[in-house]
């Protein structure tokens, strides 16, 4: 069965329809990259996949969870998909380890030692042992953003949210938290990611969808369809992002 299944998935700002009608699904291991133009609906779609925002039609289905039947099961759908978004969003007044601790406390119930161990675990996975003391403040921001990757594993999500994490950083910096997105890759997560690095789509990802208003426009996979556009209005965006 797919991890998410998007089934004639609506979603309404009043009169507004952001998202109409998607059908989607994906399956486990698949790295999705989410491209689009500003405000064609890619960040709701995300957030309808934990909860963030609620869906006004159809269906979307999150490891065999409705997210229509909200309370508990909303929360364990929570828990399957961790998010990481464009600005990072770490508690400020809380150290690195704090941060990727406070999930698992709060979530798996686990003891202070035992969520700091495992926190202070994958802080190294994104190369940030050294760091873990600091508060978000004193770091830079590809570390904050690491951090946030961390947070965001600690609760062993099934599936990895990302809204244009690297959209907030210099050039530089952008590159370190793309290396732990492609390791994270590598070991078989199933990402939706929501990038503009092109480079990153051609070689980490399994599959490109372009959204335009809302809908699924192209759908395929990332060198083929960059390579060929089947759409002129894609071919146009590609000529702007790359
Ligand atoms: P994208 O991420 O592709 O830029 P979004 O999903 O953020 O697009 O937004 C799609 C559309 O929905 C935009 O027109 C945006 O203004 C609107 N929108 C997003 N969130 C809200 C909200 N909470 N209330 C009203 N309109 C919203
Ligand atoms: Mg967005």
């Amino acid at each position: 069965m797919s991890i998410i299944e998007f089934r004639k998935t609506s979603k309404h700002f009043g009169d507004l329809k952001v998202l109409d009608q998607v059908d989607l699904s994906i399956e486990q291991g698949e790295v999705v990259v989410l491209i689009g133009p500003s405000g064609s609906g890619k960040s709701t779609l995300l957030r309808c996949i934990n909860g963030l925002e609620q869906i006004t039609g159809g269906d979307l289905i999150v490891d065999g969870i409705s997210v229509r039947e909200g309370g508990r099961q909303l929360r364990r759908i929570r828990q399957e998909a961790g998010m990481v978004f464009q600005q990072f969003n770490l508690f400020p007044q809380m150290t690195a380890l704090q941060n990727v601790a406070f999930g698992p406390r709060k979530v798996r119930g686990l003891g202070r030692a035992e969520a700091e161990a495992q926190a202070l675990e994958l802080l190294d996975k994104v190369g940030l042992k050294e760091r873990a003391h600091h508060v978000p403040s004193a770091l830079s921001g590809g570390q904050q953003q690491r951090v946030a990757i961390a947070r965001a594993l600690a609760v062993r999500p099934k599936v990895m949210l990302f809204d244009e994490p690297t959209s907030a950083l210099d050039p530089e910096l952008k590159q370190e938290v793309l290396t732990v997105m492609r390791q994270l890759a590598q070991e078989g997560m199933t990402m939706v990611v929501v990038t503009h690095e092109m480079s990153f789509a051609r070689q980490v990802g399994t599959r490109l969808i372009f959204m335009e208003h809302g809908k699924i426009s192209v759908d395929g996979n990332p060198v083929e369809v960059i390579t060929n556009p089947p759409s002129e209005r894609l071919k146009d965006f590609l000529q702007h992002v790359e």
